[in-house]
């Protein structure tokens, strides 16, 4: 039986892992416990934020990838629907004629629909889109989900270690060295988010990573109000299982392409209290917590997949929880049993070679 190594549980390792172990191999989780972009997401399963074609078709398939595991597993996914009026005007119009072009399931609604599927919205906005096939995953616990459902099966999870480089033998990647000593795989899956880049390093591989900083805050938990992921003009919104509300404190937090935070944390988190109690003003809202988290961003914005040496496969994207499910799937058929045209439909285009041009 093959043995792999899967090094990081973020949600990318840990639908990897779990694939792996469906599919009878040999599995070894490695994670350090360092910087984890799973457990801080906003967690808005969609394709309606894309770059283009391919992008928009991976991205749906992801939505698809996500129905598949909710019939294995009880996976924290809750299909609430998107009402979605960033845009106006020419903006708004464009955005809904691609969708529709796309054949994607949007629905344009007005103020009054609008008012009876989010009451606690104020100054509800007279064209909005809604998006009834896209959902909200607990992140973190999804993860957890994946991962603990790969344990159960067989996995290994070794947690507080950090992987500091590989083994090889010849030109091929045969393990992973640890402070604590090398572990040995017959293939190497590097799962690292934010460290993959320096991970690859060590081997001179050249993965580029954005540096992409996120504040996300979280406010104390209120009464069931919000029923939607929300994305509005003010950011994007969304109510926990627990009552707390969530929002990323940059507004049109998918498409920020900002790599340093633009003022300290509090007056950032202030700000945007100030603009959720605009949005929800018959709300008792008050702040909780402020997470600071790096999103993975390949340098091109787009997710970097597969094998970029013999016994070494990576996986480093952003809206790794859109894609977690599908990517859990793809990485384990292509480590199993190399690239087929099945998987290579969905990852050809998001191959890491495409940075190691002249
Ligand atoms: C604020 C924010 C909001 C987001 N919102 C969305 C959203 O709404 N929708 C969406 O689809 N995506 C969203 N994303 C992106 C998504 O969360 C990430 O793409 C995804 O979580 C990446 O998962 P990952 O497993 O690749 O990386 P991570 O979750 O970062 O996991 C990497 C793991 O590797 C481990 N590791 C690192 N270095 C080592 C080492 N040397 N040795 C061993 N282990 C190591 C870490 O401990 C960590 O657990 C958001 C991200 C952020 C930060």
């Amino acid at each position: 039986m093959r043995q792999i190594i899967v090094v990081g549980a973020g949600i990318i390792g840990a639908a990897a892992a779990y694939n792996l172990k469906k599919s009878g191999a040999q599995v070894t989780i490695i994670d350090a416990g360092s910087a984890n972009a799973t457990s801080a997401s906003f967690g808005w399963i969609n394709a309606s934020f894309f770059a283009d074609k391919d992008h928009f078709d991976l991205r749906s398939e992801g939505i698809q990838a996500f129905k598949r595991l909710q019939k294995e597993l009880p996976i924290p996914v809750n299909w609430s629907g998107c009402l979605c009026w960033e845009n106006e005007g020419d903006a708004f119009e464009a955005q809904l004629s691609e969708l529709k072009g796309l054949g994607y399931d949007v629905q344009e609604i007005d103020a009054a629909a609008f008012r009876s599927k989010e009451p606690d919205v104020a100054n509800p906005p007279n064209r909005c889109l809604l998006f009834q096939g896209e959902a909200a995953a607990e992140s973190g616990q999804l993860a957890q989900t994946l991962l603990h459902a790969a344990i159960e099966a067989g996995a290994k999870l070794f947690s507080g270690v950090k992987v500091q480089g590989f083994e090889l033998y010849g030109d091929r990647v045969t393990g992973v060295q640890t402070p604590v000593g090398n572990m040995m795989a017959d293939e190497v899956l590097l799962c690292a988010g934010t460290a993959t880049e320096q991970l690859a390093a060590t081997l001179d591989i050249r993965i580029p990573m954005l540096k992409r900083p996120a504040l996300v805050i979280k406010t104390r938990p209120i009464a069931p109000a919000i029923r939607h992921v929300l994305v509005s003009e003010i950011g994007e919104v969304r109510q926990l299982p627990d009552g707390a509300i969530l929002m990323p404190a940059s507004v049109g937090h998918q498409g920020d392409d900002a790599s340093e935070i633009a003022d300290s944390p509090d007056m950032l988190a202030e700000d945007a209290m100030d603009r959720l109690r605009t949005l929800l003003p018959s709300l008792d809202l008050s702040l909780a917590q402020t997470t600071l988290a790096y999103r993975p961003v390949p340098g091109d914005g787009l997710p970097a997949v597969g094998t970029v040496m013999p016994g070494l496969y990576v996986a480093t994207l952003h809206s790794g929880i859109t894609l977690g499910a599908l990517m859990g799937e793809l990485i384990a058929n292509e480590v199993n049993k190399g690239i087929s045209a099945q998987t290579d439909k969905w990852l050809g285009a998001y191959r890491p070679e495409r940075f190691w041009g002249s």
